[in-house]
């Protein structure tokens, strides 16, 4: 199957009543033939449903098909196809929670680069202190620096990257980084949100777990929060991973996954056009009076632009840019914003821009937003899949 196929049929598997699509089955309970039945899928030698919160006919699609994305065209060893598993979650930060305390326990270190997604670095800064986990966060652009702190610390467990990152953009290396942890028996994981398996594969890096946010460019439709969690080690998977899963009670829902399934049937048309009105708009804006600065990873200007080459297809569909007029400038042009939509989260069909100065950092003191980097006049922008022109001339008119 080529990859546009899949995103398709993926995961598919006939119905009883002959649905052509897999219902939402809203059922929160599976019935058995036999008492010995029972058994056999309680021990997990026979396929079958259990119960709600432990996954159903609706959700197995959704995870087998973006099991089958992440993996296609990967091979083993031995040259057999890579076979991956993959749990789907409520919302990515369940994924993420699941991937950390399936791995990890008091005592262990996270080893990580700063610039991670908001939710993320708040679930290291104040959640995982309270378990004895804790990330230690160093440059990843130097490598030394990385081998060092590894070998200076017994205790670090694991390597956690994200990348591109959200929502900086700053990548990291991963065949490099990877083979540097896996060198010193660390467990890898990469949220691959941003680019998604169109863009960028990890596991082609021979990293353990993969984390979404599906609620991103996978839905791509804006229509359900989601997340899945990914990995290589069959047998952990099936064992203390989804053990973590059930117990924490982060479990999708029918409805939910039936909303990603069908995102996802056009989902690597929709990264194609995405990508390519990305460039064109990052193109108008850095040649724009009114735009000090363009933050977009298909720019030469990039300092991650090479990086951002080797290891991914095309350069994703999220960018940024400043302008020059600062914060008023900023709500001015949000305000005469026409077709485009004013909002968070990013990777829907519609372009959404946000000005993170007067809404998500309104709240944080200005010295210590433009420390992260939010600056005064700094608009976010997830290009959507409308024609480019109309976005443009969105754009252009509220820039003007
Ligand atoms: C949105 C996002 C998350 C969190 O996902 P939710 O679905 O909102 O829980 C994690 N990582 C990245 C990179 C994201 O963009």
């Amino acid at each position: 199957m080529g990859f546009d196929t899949l995103c398709i049929h993926g995961g598919h598997k006939p119905e009883n009543n002959r649905a052509h699509l897999t219902p939402i089955y809203a059922s929160s309970t599976y019935t058995f033939d036999s008492a010995e039945q029972a058994i056999a899928v309680f021990k997990n030698e026979e396929p079958g449903y259990i119960y709600g919160r432990f996954g159903n006919p609706t959700i197995n699609e959704a995870e087998e098909r973006i099991a089958m994305m992440e993996a296609y065209g990967l091979q083993n060893a031995d040259g057999s196809q890579l076979q991956l598993k993959a749990i789907l979650h409520a919302s990515g930060m369940a994924a993420i929670t699941t991937m950390l305390l399936s791995n990890l326990k008091a005592g262990d270190k996270i080893i990580t680069h700063p610039s991670l997604y908001g939710g993320t670095q708040e679930l290291a800064d104040k959640i995982l202190p309270g378990l004895d986990i804790e990330a230690v966060i160093v440059d990843f652009k130097d490598i030394n620096t990385v081998a060092k702190a590894i070998q200076a610390d017994k205790a670090i467990k694991m390597m956690y990257m994200e990348t591109p990152a959200n929502p900086t953009l700053k990548c990291v290396d991963l065949e490099v980084l990877s083979a540097l942890a896996k060198e010193h028996g660390l467990i890898v994981c990469v949220d691959n949100t941003f680019a998604t398996p169109y863009l960028q594969q990890p596991f082609r890096y021979d990293v353990d777990f993969v984390m979404h946010s599906t609620t991103k460019f996978l839905n791509g439709h804006g229509t359900a929060v989601g997340g899945i969690v990914i990995g290589r080690d069959l047998e952990k998977m099936n064992t203390i991973v989804t053990k973590t899963h059930r117990l924490l009670g982060g479990n999708s829902n029918a409805f939910e996954a039936f909303l990603l399934t069908n995102g996802l049937r056009s989902f690597s048309l929709r990264m194609e056009r995405h990508c390519s009105n990305a460039q064109k708009v990052a193109e108008l804006l850095s040649n724009h009076e009114a735009v000090a600065l363009v933050n977009y990873l298909g720019l030469t200007s990039h300092p991650d632009h090479e990086l951002c080459k080797k290891q991914m297809k095309h350069a994703g569909a999220m960018m940024s840019f400043e302008l020059k007029g600062g914060f008023d400038a900023g709500v001015r042009f949000m305000n005469k914003l026409k077709m485009c939509t004013n909002a968070v989260s990013l990777g829907t069909c519609d372009t959404l821009l946000s000005h993170p100065a007067s809404t998500t950092h309104v709240g944080v003191p200005r010295e210590k937003r433009i420390e992260f980097g939010i600056t005064d006049g700094l608009i976010r922008l997830s290009v959507g899949i409308e024609n480019v022109e109309d976005i443009i001339a969105d754009l252009a008119q509220a820039l003007a």
